[in-house]
């Protein structure tokens, strides 16, 4: 008679050995990574090895052969499981993609294993009861035990932290090959052979299937449908057992019916109840178990008619995304717009697509680029199907995918991707999310969302050319305005051309009418002898004023092409602002007291020096104070106020120690929009014809050249030049403030100046 322990044995054999078979047949054929199909050959071989090792035990202990002992062939079979073990862990590692220290789970493995051999195998060779075998034995089982529960907590974890039901089914297929190979090295250390192999053969097979298969059926819908089958057949046992007893107790209480009739009766029952109850309590687990229900004829149809007519794309996105999110009731998703962008350099695989995300609320949530050469680009340009997630994590061409790209598509959490084509091209993307019942995507939903995506091109092309004219309307819109400022620009350009004339001649003409006057006269008067000393100096005095000033207005429009072509020259050395404030102030005290302004300095005396060109620096000053001056009323006020900023004090784009100084007066004031105009060429506020020239009259002004040389020269020295005003009013006289920043760039300061601060 067979022994059943023998056939159990013999059949695992056989199952390793097929095993091994197809995991060398299909190396290639699957995405085995890592070493994957190495590992699962090593412990198919060592699998093999356990089985043949109890196979001899068993055969020594039927008789059927004599060499050997026994008891050795049991220990070697407990001498596997350790490595076995170890084995499934790696495994376990290689599945989850977990870092396992293999070296120190390998070393630790190999110690305790040789510990034990040689505690057992050592002569003289202990008994069984004695402590050295015991202690051989628990070292085993306990580094059994550990390695075993690592791979299942490993597991364990790693399903409890997956979104995806994809690949949280693949996790429960290795839970259970878990399982089943664990308590099958479990039963060996209580002797229990069959079971042992039975179980362990099975988890093998289950662990070699899951790991070589990429698309394993659902294990819970599986699951489901087993639990239906039972309870329909459980019920359909009751109907027909309620049945039988009806019959008999009827029988029993009425004997004269006859039994052919009674039987023909209940039968009849029988067929009214038994098809309608079934058929409904099949419909009620249907309902119970599939929890995803819409009618998808229903869904195209509505679909359609919603998505027609629409021309925005951020609508569009909220229709497609509510309607699909609605009926397979899933979390999130997104309209993904995709834009094919040539490399600039030409390179015929070196452009990208960007993919622009418009949520179901119509909101753009983001922009991601995936390469020419990506494969997964390449899946969704040319393959025409929905592409998972579970299939970019674990096929195969997805492997050498760009980092950045995988980084991008994980933060997504996105379950499915449906491309939207028009004709060949690659327009857009359905991106949807997990579903809420934490459900996969069945085929059926896949082949239905692939349909509503090629029933959404028609729709996204439209609102994307659509969108494309807006763009392209508002970039005229842009240039119009562009093109109506630059000719704005070009008119006050033309007028600064004709004011230019007007000033230089209005500017010149006053001192040379002057020379020329004096110049006759002076003629005059020596010809004709009248000439005393007295009038001769008043009058060569006056000549020499006149000459002065063209001489000033000559020597303005030098340095402003000076400035203008950038050959200012500046000597830069560390010169105290406050002496520079000082003498330019000086410069027009005349002015100020004819006037009777009141100039003050606050803040300067403390201030570092600043390396400048006390020259040029001093012309600013001064033309800033002449302007103040001159636009200011008698008696105005003009207050000179001096501080040190640091790139933290909140002047904004500052990233050194600056000194500031103000120029503040209770004048006139600046129109917000002459602002910056002030500082331009030939500018000069209200019309040219109205001012006089002069140096400090009220209203006064030159050349309009002098805000434009101060910008140039404090630009030249890396600082910055600007007014502020809050507008102009001849009659409340806002006043104007004049801001100077000047970068300090400290170097010794050789003769410091000592300037009191106060009026002056
Ligand atoms: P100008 O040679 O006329 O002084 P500027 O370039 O120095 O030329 O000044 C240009 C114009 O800026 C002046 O004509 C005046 O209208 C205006 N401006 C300058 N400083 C002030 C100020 N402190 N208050 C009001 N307006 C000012």
């Amino acid at each position: 008679m067979a022994d059943p322990i023998l056939a159990a044995l013999f059949i695992s054999a056989t199952t390793y050995l097929a095993l091994l078979f197809v995991i060398d047949r299909r190396r290639d054929v699957l995405d085995i990574r890592e070493g994957a199909s190495r590992f699962l050959t090593i412990a198919a071989a060592v699998s093999l090895a356990w089985t043949a090792v109890q196979l001899l035990a068993r055969l020594r202990a039927l008789n059927l052969i004599s060499w050997m002992d026994p008891l050795s062939l049991q220990w070697v079979s407990h001498y596997s499981l350790l490595p076995l073990a170890l084995l499934f862990l790696r495994l376990t590692g290689i599945f989850e993609r977990r870092k396992i220290n293999l070296t120190a789970w390998t070393t630790a493995g190999a110690v305790l294993l040789t510990a034990a051999v040689l505690l057992h195998e050592l002569p003289p060779r202990p008994a069984e009861e004695h402590f050295r075998s015991q202690f051989a034995f628990m070292l085993l089982a306990g580094g059994w035990a550990v390695s075993s529960t690592s791979a299942l907590v490993i597991t364990l974890l790693g399903a409890r932290g997956r979104a995806s039901p994809l690949h949280r089914n693949r996790s429960y297929y290795w839970i259970s090959a878990l399982l089943l190979v664990t308590a099958g090295q479990a039963l060996c250390w209580f002797s229990q052979p069959i079971l042992s192999s039975l179980f362990h053969a099975a988890g093998f097979v289950m662990g070699c299937y899951t790991q070589l298969t990429h698309y394993l059926p659902d294990l819970r819908a599986t699951a489901r449908r087993g639990a239906g089958i039972i309870i329909i057949s459980i019920l359909t046992i009751v109907i027909y057992t309620a049945g039988y007893a009806a019959f008999q107790s009827i029988e029993q209480q009425a004997p004269g019916i006859s039994p052919l009739l009674g039987g023909a009766v209940l039968a009849v029952l029988m067929v009214l109840l038994v098809n309608p109850v079934l058929s409904l309590m099949q419909r009620f687990l249907h309902r119970l178990f599939n929890r995803s229900r819409y009618d998808p004829n229903q869904m195209l149809s509505e679909y359609s008619l919603s998505i027609s007519n629409i021309l925005n794309l951020e609508y569009l996105a909220m229709i497609v995304v509510g309607i699909i999110g609605q009926a397979m009731d899933i979390t999130h998703g997104a309209l993904v717009i995709v834009h094919h962008e040539p490399s600039s350099t030409g390179n015929p695989g070196g452009g990208s697509f960007s993919l622009r995300m418009i949520s179901e609320s119509g909101q753009y949530i983001g922009v991601g680029r995936l390469k020419d050469n990506s494969p997964v680009a390449y899946a969704l340009r040319r393959e025409h199907q929905p592409l998972t997630q579970y299939d970019i994590d674990l096929l195969s061409r997805f492997k050498a995918m760009d980092e950045d790209e995988r980084a991008f598509l994980n933060s997504l959490d996105i379950d499915v991707y449906v491309p939207i084509y028009s004709g060949d091209a690659w327009i857009g993307l359905l991106a949807l999310g997990p579903k809420k019942t934490q459900e996969r995507y069945y085929k059926e939903d896949l082949s239905l969302l692939q349909t509503l995506a090629d029933q959404t091109a028609i729709a996204l092309e439209n609102a994307r050319l659509y969108e494309d004219l807006k763009q392209r309307n508002t970039e005229n819109e842009i240039l119009n305005a562009e093109l109506k400022q630059a000719n704005r620009e070009l008119e006050r350009l033309d007028e600064a051309k004709s004011d230019f004339i007007t000033i230089a001649s209005h500017e010149l003409r006053t001192p040379l009418t002057q020379v020329i006057g004096y110049n006759d006269i002076l003629g005059e008067m020596v010809k004709t002898g009248q000439l005393n000393p007295r009038d001769g100096k008043r009058m060569i005095e006056s000549v020499h004023k006149a000459a002065r000033r063209l001489e000033e207005i000559v020597e303005t429009m030098f340095d402003m092409s000076k400035i203008e072509s950038r050959t200012l020259d500046l000597s830069c050395v560390p010169v105290p602002l406050a002496s520079v404030v000082n003498n330019s102030i000086e410069t027009w005290k005349t002015g100020i007291n004819e006037r009777k302004q009141v100039v003050t300095v606050h803040g300067m005396a403390h201030l570092p020096a600043v390396t400048c060109d006390g020259k040029r620096m001093t012309q600013v000053f001064s033309n800033l104070i002449q302007n103040a001056i001159k636009s200011t009323p008698d008696g105005g006020h003009i207050r000179i106020t001096g501080r040190l900023v640091e790139p933290h004090d909140g002047v904004p784009d500052l990233n050194e120690e600056c000194v500031e100084v103000t120029i503040e007066d209770n004048g006139i004031g600046i129109a917000e929009e002459d602002l910056e105009r002030i500082f331009q060429k030939f500018y000069r506020g209200g019309s040219v014809l109205l001012h006089s020239s002069g140096d400090t009259k009220f209203k006064g002004a030159g050349p309009g050249l002098g805000l434009t040389i101060a910008r140039g020269i404090v630009e030249a020295h890396g600082g910055r030049i600007w007014a502020e005003s809050s507008g102009f009013d001849e009659n409340l006289r806002p006043g104007a403030t004049f801001h100077v920043i000047l970068p300090v760039r400290r170097r010794p300061v050789e003769t410091p100046v000592r300037l009191a601060d106060g009026q002056r």
